[in-house]
């Protein structure tokens, strides 16, 4: 018996995930389960209640679909250690203030089953993770009634309008709102940090800017409410914003994406010389110098050959760090293509100060360590270094920053070529930094 039953649900991905997360997932499917079934009978259902559940379901399907297209593209991109945030609140929350739980309930599972056809499945989502953050939502939304139930004159229904009542039950919807969003966000972020031993704190807080498409998805939820009673005609108006919502969602992310490198957090190539542009006008402008680094990587691809691709990722993020660091804010730094990072320096002084940085970069370069994966080599980690060139404007023929970069990247050119861990300026007679810290040959791959 136990083995048929299995056999359907063998392919389930959800069996491959940690014990812990296993468990997790299955106690909060059968809290959600059991809290939803208690709450069914709370309240009797009416002869309206149906036609306003109906009007919902329909307003939630015109927007699921009309941003179904904005919404693959936020699955596909989104990070698998954050919270996926999406606007369906504004429906299951306006069925949970003026509608009975039953319905408050059923509009959750609609609007999750939908969203799971039309958007998530062509994408990549994994059915347990969905079925997972339906439970959540459930978890939260009965919590919500439960406030609600006991807070609010006329629930379910639309919050008092007189002066006093109609404050006190705001109040109560907010403390509803609230709670809805820590339990299920709570138990979510829960899941991601046992599924994921490496994420940080910060990285599952990485997307709080996005929580108040949450708050805001909320906030419509009891405009959609009371207008669902009062007058449903207006609802195509929250139908049009939410989808308004969804574009500039959508426009903020692109613009996040055109300015930082996903890999390493550093400015984009694109971004940064933009950025290079206008820094050389001002210098221009005010008669100041300017000066721009370019950091190679020193044998690089024998150290991914070595340890592999995801280590060599891991290198590049620490070094962009390293970078980030010793740079002061009015500089810039980019990733220039795959392990060449540039700096650009507004008013650094002469070339001696560009060379001093330059070699306080390539010596903090030397101090990185990234353990490399258990199945690699046994033996200290590998040693990091890189090559540095630099130009400095004003110099004779550099008028743009192309012209700086050209420079620069010859003078790199100069230091691969003066057996690399160094640094060598363009045209300058600053003093010269010989190769100091010699490269440690990395031991050779386990097969
Ligand atoms: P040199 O000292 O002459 O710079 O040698 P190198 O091996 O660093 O130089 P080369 O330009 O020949 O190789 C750069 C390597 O960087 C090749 C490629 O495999 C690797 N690389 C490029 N982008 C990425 C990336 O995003 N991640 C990882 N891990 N490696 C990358
Ligand atoms: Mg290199
Ligand atoms: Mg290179």
């Amino acid at each position: 018996m136990i083995r048929r039953s299995r056999g359907w649900t063998a392919s389930w991905s959800l069996w491959q995930a940690p014990k812990a997360v296993r468990l997790v997932v299955l106690l909060v499917c059968v809290v959600a389960a059991g809290t939803s079934l208690s709450t069914a009978f709370l309240v009797p259902v009416e002869r309206g209640d149906l036609t306003h559940f109906a009007v919902l379901v329909v307003c939630a399907v015109i927007a699921i679909e009309l941003t179904r297209h904005i919404e693959r593209r936020r699955v596909y991109g989104h990070s698998s250690s954050v919270a996926y945030i999406d606007t369906k609140a504004v429906w299951s929350f306006a069925a949970v203030i003026v509608l009975p739980p039953v319905f408050a309930t059923a509009m959750v599972v609609f609007t999750y089953l939908h969203s799971w056809i039309r958007v998530q499945h062509e994408g990549q989502g994994l059915v347990y993770r969905w079925v997972f953050s339906c439970a959540t939502v459930l978890c939260g939304t009965q919590a919500a009634v439960a406030v609600l139930a006991l807070g609010m004159q006329n629930y379910p229904g639309v919050p008092a309008s007189a002066e006093l009542a109609g404050l006190s039950d705001l109040a109560v919807i907010v403390l509803a709102a609230v709670l809805r969003w820590a339990i299920n966000m709570g138990l979510v972020m829960v899941a991601i940090a046992l599924s994921k031993p490496t994420v940080t704190v910060r990285d599952l807080f990485a997307n709080f800017g996005e929580q108040l498409l949450e708050a805001g998805a909320m906030g419509l939820g009891l405009v959609a409410a009371v207008v669902v009673v009062t007058n449903p005609f207006v609802l195509p108006g929250i139908v049009i914003a939410m989808v308004a919502l969804h574009r500039g969602i959508l426009v903020s992310q692109y613009q996040q994406a055109s300015r930082v490198d996903a890999k390493t957090g550093l400015a984009t190539a694109g971004w940064w010389h933009d950025f290079a542009d206008q820094s050389l006008a001002r210098a221009r402008d005010r008669n100041e110098t300017l000066g721009l680094l370019i950091v190679d990587l020193d044998h690089f691809k024998r150290l991914n050959d070595t340890y592999g691709h995801p280590y060599g990722d891991q290198v590049l993020k620490a070094v962009a760090d390293e970078l980030i660091a010793e740079i002061r804010d009015e500089d810039a730094c980019g990733r220039w293509g795959g392990e060449e990072f540039v700096v650009v320096l507004p008013a650094v002084g002469g070339a001696q100060n560009l060379h001093n940085v330059a070699e306080r970069i390539r010596r903090r370069i030397l101090s990185v360590v990234v353990q490399p994966p258990a199945h690699a080599t046994a033996g200290p980690p590998p040693s990091v270094s890189a090559s540095v060139g630099g130009a400095i404007y004003p110099s004779d023929g550099i008028g743009t920053i192309d012209e700086l970069l050209l420079a620069a990247d010859t003078a790199l050119y100069a230091a691969k070529n003066s057996g690399r861990n160094t640094v060598r300026l363009s045209g300058s007679d600053v003093r010269r930094t010989d190769p100091v810290d010699q490269l440690e040959e990395p031991p050779p791959a386990t097969t």
